[in-house]
């Protein structure tokens, strides 16, 4: 009988395990304590469970991990770390230090099926869902390293095309015998699936991100595939409906592209767009890859832009690129060794 892997269930899910088993319910809180609140890798470290019953689950479940196989450090701080699955592919995640506040950009998926034209995941399509534990085992892994205080559904994938996953990574993340992460330090980012959108919101509580990237149908259908099937009408309507925690907003991202969205049309497009919903634009000046024809505006025009949405009461910031010296910045993910750092692959 093969193994199951215990990270890949939520709290609901061990118990119910557990129970099938004939144990009692409280000893998957227990379990699921010295998994993501000590980081524990193996079933004989569980010293407040009989020695007969971690003999049981050793010889019925597996605890797995992952471990970084290259991580790669930017001049600007941010780290970056490559992990190798256990089918030989990689996935990267990449830590962003500000003072006491780490963030922790995670991915949810090997590629990518959205093709938008300006991401570098994108171009290699999708390979595969990871599961919930290959999703949370990203956050143990760095975690024995480094404090991580938030979680970003960043990294490469959409998140939302992997919902069920996704959804009991979440709950792994914010289940107060889990990682404790309170709901408010956790967002997920989407380019805009939005039928997914609402069962997100009345699935778990998170922070909510769109990729925005364009003011008008006929540049988001260009740039962003996803918006031939989701317009921003209706886009734009599952933002509104999306329930938020308490006092939150919705994180509008820009990604700001040389002569495609950088006019000040566009702004002003921008702030009658986001309207209807408590929001945050986040600029975020393209980052350049090869292979890719797209330009980062000049800093001029990220200025005037930025300006315009303020002066329209607009909150925003224009996002650092951090970590774009080791391609780690927006877009840049591509879960495999650059031949520089590779050797010989
Ligand atoms: N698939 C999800 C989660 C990935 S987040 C999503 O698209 O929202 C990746 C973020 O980086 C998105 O906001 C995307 O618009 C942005 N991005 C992608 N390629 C980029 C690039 N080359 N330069 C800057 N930002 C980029
Ligand atoms: Fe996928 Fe997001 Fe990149 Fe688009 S921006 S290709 S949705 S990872």
């Amino acid at each position: 009988m093969e193994k199951v892997d215990i990270k890949n269930f939520t709290l609901s899910q061990l118990e119910a395990h557990i129970t099938g088993q004939g144990k009692e319910r409280f000893r998957a809180r227990q379990i699921f304590k010295w998994l993501y609140q000590q980081n524990t890798t193996s079933f004989a470290q569980m010293t407040n469970l009989s020695k007969d019953f971690r003999a049981e689950l050793e010889k019925t479940a597996r605890i797995s991990n992952l471990e970084a196989e290259v991580v790669e450090s930017s001049a600007d701080g941010t780290k970056k770390y490559l992990f190798r699955l256990s089918d030989g592919n990689a996935v990267e995640s990449v830590l962003i230090p500000d003072e006491d506040r780490n963030t922790l950009c995670i991915s949810s998926q090997v590629g990518c099926a959205m093709g938008c034209e300006f991401c570098l995941t994108g171009t290699f399509r999708l390979t595969r869902n990871l599961t919930t534990a290959e999703i949370v085992n990203q956050v143990c892994a760095v975690k024995r390293e480094e404090p991580v205080r938030n979680i970003v559904f960043m990294g490469m994938g959409e998140p939302l095309a992997n919902l069920e996953n996704v959804i009991g990574a979440l709950r792994i993340l914010t289940d107060p015998d889990g990682f404790q992460f309170s709901t408010r330090k956790v967002t997920l980012s989407t380019a805009g699936l939005v039928p997914e959108m609402a069962e997100l919101g009345a699935a778990v509580t998170v922070n909510l991100a769109i990729s925005l990237n364009a003011t008008t149908d006929e540049v988001r259908d260009r740039i962003m595939p996803v918006n031939r099937r989701y317009p921003l009408k209706e886009l734009l309507a599952a933002c509104k409906a999306f329930p938020l925690p308490s006092r939150r907003w919705i994180t509008v991202e820009y990604v700001m592209i040389k002569g495609v969205n950088d006019s000040l049309d566009d702004a002003k497009r921008l702030v009658r767009l986001i309207s209807t919903f408590p929001s945050k634009v986040n600029l975020i000046p393209f980052n350049e890859h090869e292979g890719c024809d797209l330009r980062t505006p000049t800093q001029d025009s990220i200025d005037r832009f930025h300006k315009f949405l303020l002066d329209k009461h607009v909150t925003v910031i224009t996002r650092s690129s951090r970590g774009s010296d080791i391609s780690a910045a927006c877009g840049q993910l591509k879960g495999r060794l650059d031949k520089v750092t590779a050797g010989s692959i």
